[in-house]
């Protein structure tokens, strides 16, 4: 870490999966604010810019893009190859990018199952094997999966991405365990409802199965947390963060409800 109190990531660089918008774009800036130089890895080039284009202009730290869909780990292994030529190796990954999709368990078939693992699932895999071994030379790394309380517990209608964050959070666990002694930490954030485009998604969804008003939609979705509000994605941000500095050093294998109160495994 650096030694300028105000800037502790200027040495950094975080690769940020997802990181053109929502939670992504909230763990990019909170990890700029702070003097990390970035990378944003997405599908859309366009947002990714755009995003990059903002915070170097506010932060004055590098950012780097490249175009990718998680899920393939030849792009993933391509865009990874790309920024690395321009920042070096990254220190910090946050394995951001993901979808939710609903259907009931038995119209959902192999197909909707592996297009969800594909991205949730297999797309960490990819990005981590792509950095880890220049964390395990360096002997330092932080690594932080975006999880949820869909990886914690059960809901209905959405089996596919439950099963999918619980898998996230035992290669999670697996994986800090296997790195434990080598200065690398893995962990995971995992949030309950947060005010995003994929929140945002699943009201239009209720809306349009239900027949709810979309205030009601919403209220629904809070209604699971006790503080009865979506998340911002600037809270999830911020524990990434912490996670990612040298004060958390010794948290590895946790996956740490941001949830309001929501559940207490
Ligand atoms: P979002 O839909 O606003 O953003 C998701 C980002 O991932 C976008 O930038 C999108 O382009 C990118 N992405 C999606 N599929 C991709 C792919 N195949 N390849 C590359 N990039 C891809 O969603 P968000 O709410 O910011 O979600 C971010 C993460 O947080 C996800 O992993 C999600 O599962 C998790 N999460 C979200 C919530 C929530 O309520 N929004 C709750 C718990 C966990």
């Amino acid at each position: 870490m650096s030694n300028n109190p105000e800037r502790p990531f200027s040495r950094h660089h975080a690769l940020i999966t997802g990181g053109g918008r929502g939670i992504g774009a909230a763990v990019a800036e909170a990890l700029a604010r702070q003097g990390a130089n970035l990378s944003l890895l997405g599908r859309s080039a366009d947002v990714l810019q755009s995003t990059a284009a903002r915070l170097r202009e506010k932060y004055g730290v590098q950012v780097a893009t490249a175009s990718a869909d998680v899920a393939s780990e030849e792009a993933v292994r391509r865009a990874i190859g790309t920024v690395r030529d321009v920042l070096g190796n990254p220190t910090i990954l946050v394995n951001n990018a993901g979808i939710a999709i609903s259907s009931p368990f038995l119209k959902a078939d192999s197909a909707f199952w592996r297009k969800l693992l594909d991205v949730d699932l297999m797309g960490p895999v990819y990005c981590t094997q792509a950095v880890l071994p220049a964390m395990l030379e360096a002997k330092w790394g932080r690594i932080v999966n975006i999880g949820s309380t869909a990886g914690v517990s059960g809901f209905a209608y959405i089996t596919t991405y439950c099963a999918a964050k619980h898998a996230l959070h035992g290669l999670t666990r697996a994986l800090a365990m296997e790195v434990v002694r080598q200065g690398i930490t893995v962990n995971a954030v995992c949030p309950g409802y947060v005010d995003t485009e994929m929140t945002a998604g699943s009201v239009a969804n209720i809306v349009k199965k239900t027949q709810l008003s979309r205030e009601d939609a919403i209220a629904n979705l809070v209604s699971h947390n006790p503080q009865g509000r979506l998340i911002q994605p600037e809270e999830v941000a911020d524990a990434v963060v912490w996670l990612c500095g040298d004060g958390a050093g010794a948290v590895t294998g946790q996956c740490i409800l941001v949830a309001g109160g929501e559940l207490m495994p």
